[in-house]
């Protein structure tokens, strides 16, 4: 995969695609954490991350999500649509864990009694911040109407990956998703991994996700290679 670099994230790589309406995305072996701070090499952890990213982008799909996933190329690379990043992380939570935990002083585990969305400025001088939807309209990040289809679009991409995760005996305990505007319309990019959510083993409540890396916790890739084989049915 020789075409010129468009743009080097913390976890990918953005290529020129074939034509201006694609883009290449390759998934690195590069761990980050605390917005760089903390960062690894994990020889197998692009192509792990891509395949599962890959399953769900599919399973996605098939339920009427429109994604940024034209093809897959390779183990590690993905043919997808041209669009512009919408700079507004959106969180979903389904039971308290991580900076929500630590930021209310909800212990880690606890039930929610209702499905939690936030909104976070994708930043990384600034940290991605927490944002409220008056201020993301207030600077020009996006529009209410744009905010209102994301968070129904992540309400229902909840729905459909903790069902098709409870089968596989995995807790989707939170994650995150990043969207593009693309000729007109709002489509879901980047990638849905354990980097980007927390899993958790349904009877153990065993962490199978970057929080390993996070926390030190060790077998990093040990967790990621496990939700691989669960949600491949191997
Ligand atoms: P928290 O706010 O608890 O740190 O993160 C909530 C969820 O969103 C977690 O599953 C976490 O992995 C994901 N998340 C939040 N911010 C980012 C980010 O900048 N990059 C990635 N890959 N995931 C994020």
């Amino acid at each position: 995969m020789n075409q010129p670099i468009i743009y080097e994230g913390k976890s990918k790589i953005v290529c020129r695609g074939a034509d201006d309406e694609s883009y290449i995305i390759r998934y690195k072996d590069t761990a980050t954490a605390f917005n760089g701070e903390k960062k690894e090499e994990l020889a197998g952890k692009g192509k792990l991350n891509a395949a599962i990213s890959n399953i769900l982008f599919e399973h996605l799909a098939q339920n009427g999500i429109q994604t940024h996933l034209i093809r897959v190329l390779d183990d590690t690379s993905i043919l997808v649509k041209q669009s512009e990043i919408i700079l507004v992380e959106v969180i979903v939570r389904n039971i308290a864990a991580g900076g929500f935990s630590k930021k209310y002083g909800v212990e880690e585990g606890s039930p929610l009694h209702n499905t939690v969305t936030e909104f976070s400025y994708k930043s990384d001088q600034l940290g991605d911040p927490l944002i409220n939807d008056s201020q993301i309209t207030a600077i020009g990040l996006a529009t209410q109407a744009e905010l209102d289809y994301m968070k129904a679009q992540a309400l229902m991409i909840n729905d459909l990956l903790a069902a098709f995760f409870r089968k596989r005996r995995i807790i989707l305990v939170d994650f995150k998703l990043e969207f593009g505007r693309c000729q007109g319309e709002i489509i879901l990019c980047d990638e849905i991994s354990p980097d980007s959510c927390r899993l958790w083993d349904s009877e153990t409540n065993e962490k199978l996700d970057k929080d390993r890396f996070r926390r030190d916790l060790g077998d990093v890739l040990g967790g990621y290679a496990d939700v691989l084989r669960r949600i491949t049915g191997q």
